[in-house]
């Protein structure tokens, strides 16, 4: 079997400057996602806000099958030309998988076409992960559900489009549901949005989540058939 290439994008601005998230990710959230995803059989790399391009140029993203996205607090300093080589890339069949806040990104809000707005509120509470979809790839290895002890509750409505298929929902403690597994298409590209991963938890060292996040870029890998040509006959 062909191995995945995953490039990990992350804002890393948080870990730099608040004590509690360098004391869960001291090299960053996307060392531990990244060091997951190798223990899943993935060749992985990693980019960050701060590199030139933010780290995504041409040649890092013509040798990416499945691009991994996380931001919060700095959506608005990644560059306009640099997200629309990231959406071209996706609609040309490169995978994508947003994870939590980067429901905010620039290149998510694009890519769905509506506000990605939701509710939100921090105290802790417990998230139980609801498996919906037993029979779809994002939910191989998994139970009928798994449970993260304490999180940031994420609510609907969240105003994406109808997701094409729909894997994963949330309970909260305080009463609400989300939809946090979620698979769109879009072009030749399939995108995968999951819910979990508030920093200041130490969510991403968690294996259930971890085996989510490895079940999305499988499911998100390009096919890689034939560049499809468009013409009138
Ligand atoms: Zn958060």
């Amino acid at each position: 079997m062909q191995e995945l290439n995953v490039t990990i994008w992350n804002e890393f601005r948080h870990e730099k400057t608040d004590e509690r998230v360098k004391e869960l990710y001291p090299d960053g959230m996307h060392a531990v996602i990244g060091h997951a995803m190798e223990n899943h059989g993935f060749r992985v790399r990693t980019a960050t806000l701060d590199e030139p391009d933010h780290g995504l140029t041409d040649d890092v993203l013509a040798q990416t099958d499945v691009l991994i996205w996380w931001g919060h607090k700095a959506h608005h300093e990644v560059q306009d030309d640099i997200v629309e080589r990231v959406y071209r890339q996706v609609m040309a069949g490169m995978g994508l998988v947003v994870l939590h806040s980067g429901h905010y990104s620039k290149l998510f809000k694009k890519l769905m076409g509506t506000t990605c707005s939701l509710r939100w509120r921090e105290v802790g509470e417990r998230e139980r992960i609801w498996v919906i979809n037993p029979g779809h790839p994002i939910a191989a290895g998994l139970d009928h559900y798994f449970d993260i002890p304490a999180t940031e509750m994420y609510g609907e409505h969240f105003d994406i489009p109808t997701p094409d298929e729909l894997v994963l929902i949330s309970w909260f403690e305080g009463g609400e549901v989300f939809r946090s597994g979620c698979c769109f298409y879009r072009g030749n590209g399939k995108i995968f949005y999951f819910r979990p991963g508030h920093e200041t938890h130490p969510i991403y060292h968690q294996g259930e989540v971890q085996q989510v996040i490895a079940n999305g870029v499988r499911w998100a890998a390009p096919i890689n058939g034939p560049a499809y040509r468009y013409s009138n006959k």
